[in-house]
């Protein structure tokens, strides 16, 4: 996981810095309504005037994003000083936008960093292998370039050529050496899939090509990785680059969406619901290792800034703590904050599908699991 590292010492050394520092969290997921037209720019630009952004930092900025007309994320992590500092990460899931002009704000990084992991995506036909791993988050300027769905290729190296003239049948003598070549091959690109899984804190695989090919692929694989692996699905192998990372990205969406069922399965069976016995599990009790969060959630919550803690009585204008002022804040805010400081996972759950109707409808928008 060697990006990983880097990004953990990129993302201290930002929040290491004395501000002021622009910090951004945009949202720039093509499939969220409030984002048709690229509206993200005009949210961005009033959000910077709001805080004060000095100008030309704000020209910065913009001229930046303008040039990309499809960033590669859901949302956009950007720091920025009148300094030397301009860093901008790619994020493939939904946090709460924010914006602040002033000391470093990291926690959505860390907490990114801390729980999600990456996806790998081996495609495979006869005559050719491909991994894919597509992270949680990247930095904007890696030695790899980040391609459509944020998807990056790993660069495999075998060290045979692959095995040449498909289509003959597995009765004559050719094909049966063919066949034998393939599953050589297959144990081969088998263990370097181990060393890429491992080397980059792959946890969920998915495998695409003809049918026939990842079932063999699977049956191949060492036994360690043949649990890692979440989906086997058909792709055709001979359509464009670009289809065919929408093909993985369509794979790797379902794919969550079964996780996230998983999740919520779970948490009816033995967890925790509904917002007000979440948040005292999560910060007062310090149980809740993993929060499902409804993404439509409007809620506002008083917090504390001196305590850096919510105050569920909505009432409480000063903090019951430290007798401080309090202030009102989205809850999706204060659940990022609070569940980085926690170590809690947190899942956004977003659209109009059978799990934010569970979400919502039955554990009234946030619920968790619990350690003990
Ligand atoms: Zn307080």
């Amino acid at each position: 996981m060697a990006q990983a590292q880097d990004l953990r010492q990129a993302i201290i050394s930002v929040a290491d810095r004395q501000g002021p520092i622009l910090s951004a969290y945009l949202s720039v997921n093509a499939d969220i309504p409030e984002n048709q037209g690229r509206t993200y720019l005009v949210r961005l630009r009033d959000a910077m005037n709001d805080q004060g952004v000095p100008k030309d930092l704000q020209q910065r900025v913009r001229n930046y994003l303008e040039e990309e007309a499809h960033p590669a994320a859901r949302t956009l992590a950007i720091f920025v000083d009148e300094d030397d500092l301009f860093a901008v990460y790619r994020l493939q899931v939904d946090i709460p936008e924010s914006f602040r002009w002033g000391d470093p704000s990291v926690a959505p990084l860390t907490l990114i960093l801390d729980e999600y992991e990456p996806y790998g995506a081996a495609v495979l036909d006869a005559e050719s292998f491909r991994y894919f791993v597509v992270s949680p988050l990247s930095s904007a300027h890696g030695e790899e370039e980040v391609k459509a769905n944020g998807f990056r290729e790993i660069d495999l190296h075998p060290s045979e050529p692959y095995p040449r003239g498909g289509g003959s049948t597995d009765l004559d003598p050719a094909g049966r050496k063919h066949q034998a070549n393939i599953h050589d091959l297959y144990k081969e690109l088998g263990e370097r899939t181990r060393e890429i899984t491992f080397q980059e804190g792959v946890q969920r695989l998915i495998l695409a090509g003809p049918k026939e090919r990842t079932a063999e692929f699977r049956r191949d694989l060492p036994n360690e990785l043949q649990e890692r692996v979440v989906a086997e699905e058909h792709v055709d192998i001979g359509e464009s680059e670009g289809e065919l990372l929408d093909d993985l990205e369509a794979i790797r969406e379902r794919a969550e969406h079964e996780r996230e069922k998983a999740l919520l399965d779970e948490i009816r069976e033995r967890g925790i619901r509904g917002p007000d016995e979440t948040i005292a599990a999560l910060q007062e009790e310090n149980r809740i290792y993993h929060l499902a969060a409804l993404w439509e959630m409007e809620a506002e919550i008083r917090w504390c800034d001196n305590d850096q803690l919510a105050i569920r009585d909505v009432t409480a204008k000063e903090c019951p703590f430290c007798g401080q002022n309090t202030r009102g804040r989205p809850l999706k805010d204060v659940l990022v904050d609070l569940a980085a400081a926690r170590g809690a996972r947190l899942d956004f759950m977003l659209g109009e599908n059978e799990n934010t109707d569970v979400l919502r409808d039955e554990f009234g928008g946030l619920a968790g699991l619990t350690r003990f």
